[in-house]
């Protein structure tokens, strides 16, 4: 089976091939083919590469997303880094999608009412989910109708309880649609799942905090297999201190600069997005590497970076082993998350109470899948390396084998 995963960010796009032979293998395999867009302006680079390893670069003008995207899919059957020689090969399609709403929990075939939903969920996250709608409209236009699946990045926190998910301001809130939905879900459960792998242990049995750290930030508190807290809100706003995102703060902040300063929604909306967190305190990136190197040399205002991001980190943590009543690993994912050791050796500092003991001698650049603490630890640290595309890709190849099945037996 060959799937086709589209990952849309707001400022890239993702895109990878995975060529399934037979039974689905328990490691993510190498895609057969991967696509990047980023976007500066109305510049993009675009970026391939297959098995081989060939790249292609093109730094071009485009015209509109759709047009990019379908510059980067035509690499895939007609550039020098191809890897099938007609779309007609593509079995079928998963997509990432930001915001299910309350209505999807699991990846769904997509049909005429799942994109009017996808359209519908598109006022809580309106770059993501339009973006996602141009990605599938786009495969219907090239690709005809091949079966196409939508992943939700808020489906796995779909059964938070009642009193993590309400906020506490008015009940009429929860009818209009304003509770915690969470986010990086496709990511934490993925987590989840190899945790169960590389422990040893039934995922039922296990408590989890996961902490997704890249360029967006979160956290779920995992028990029996599902999510039953994370820091994510209503938006990806909420929750930790990320790059370039501030997480949660006094809500007090916001109409008093809107009072005082007569800020508009827009302009808190960019500098809540884009010019706080990191890179708001540092003054000099949102970007965990510069930190950390401008905090060796000596930097203030990235050491402070630093140890909020730790500070808000450990609350953070502290939270959801609060939400758990316990904790039997700590799993470390995504860009710092994957390769940061002195912010993992930060963060896991103030759980030696707990009985968590971190091997400082594995604790170094990421390579595998692995466990970091020391022999006698209470609490495992995991480093579990994201794989968000081979998680839809998965999930793709469940849904089109089942039905695939359905249909043998009906026959
Ligand atoms: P992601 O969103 O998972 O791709 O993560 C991207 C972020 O990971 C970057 O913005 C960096 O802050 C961080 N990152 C990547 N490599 C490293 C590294 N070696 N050390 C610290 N942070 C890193």
């Amino acid at each position: 089976m060959k799937i086709l995963v589209l990952n849309s960010g707001s400022s890239s796009q993702k895109s990878a091939l995975y060529e399934i032979l037979g039974t689905l293998p328990e490691h993510p395999p190498t895609p057969a083919w991967q696509g990047k867009i980023e976007w500066d302006g109305d510049q993009a680079d675009i970026q391939a590469q297959n098995s081989q390893g060939a790249q292609l670069e093109a730094r071009l003008k485009v015209a509109s997303r759709s047009n990019a995207i379908e510059q980067m899919l035509d690499t895939l059957w007609n550039g020098k880094v191809r890897a099938v020689s007609d779309p007609s090969e593509i079995d079928v399609v998963g997509h990432r999608i930001v915001h299910g709403g309350k209505e999807f929990e699991e990846a769904t075939v997509i049909t005429p009412q799942v994109k009017s939903a996808i359209a519908r969920m598109a006022v809580f996250a309106p770059l993501h989910n339009r973006a996602e709608l141009e990605g599938i409209e786009l495969i219907e236009k090239r690709l005809g109708n091949l079966p196409q699946v939508a992943v939700f990045d808020t489906g796995f926190h779909s059964h938070l309880p009642e009193a993590a998910a309400v906020y506490p301001g008015p009940f009429e809130w929860l009818a209009q649609g304003i509770r915690r939905y969470g986010f990086h879900g496709i990511n934490h459960q993925y987590c989840a799942g190899r945790a169960e792998q590389l422990l040893g242990r039934e995922l039922n049995s296990l408590k989890l905090v996961t902490c997704h750290l890249g360029n967006g930030c979160s956290l779920a508190a995992i028990r029996h297999g599902r999510s039953t807290d994370t820091t994510m809100g209503f938006t990806p706003l909420d929750g930790l201190m990320m790059g370039t995102r501030s997480g949660s703060l006094d809500p007090g902040i916001l109409t008093y600069l809107m009072r005082e300063e007569n800020s508009t929604g827009k302009h808190l909306d960019d500098l809540l997005n884009t010019k706080s967190g990191l890179l708001g305190i540092s003054g000099i990136s949102g970007d965990m590497r510069q930190i950390v190197a401008s905090m060796k040399n000596g930097n203030p205002r990235a050491k402070l970076a630093f140890e909020m991001f730790v500070h808000h980190l450990q609350s953070g943590i502290g939270a959801m082993i609060a939400a758990l009543g316990g904790m039997d690993a700590l799993v470390f994912t995504a860009g710092i998350g994957e390769n940061s050791p002195e912010l993992r050796a930060a963060a896991c500092a103030n759980f030696r109470f707990l009985g968590l003991k971190l091997d400082s001698a594995k604790n170094v650049p990421y390579s595998v899948d692995q466990d970091i603490s020391l022999p006698g630890s209470v609490v495992r640290v995991l480093i579990i390396r994201a794989q968000e595309d081979w998680a839809i890709a998965r999930d793709c190849w469940r849904l089109v084998s089942v039905k695939s099945s359905e249909r043998a037996d009906a026959s």
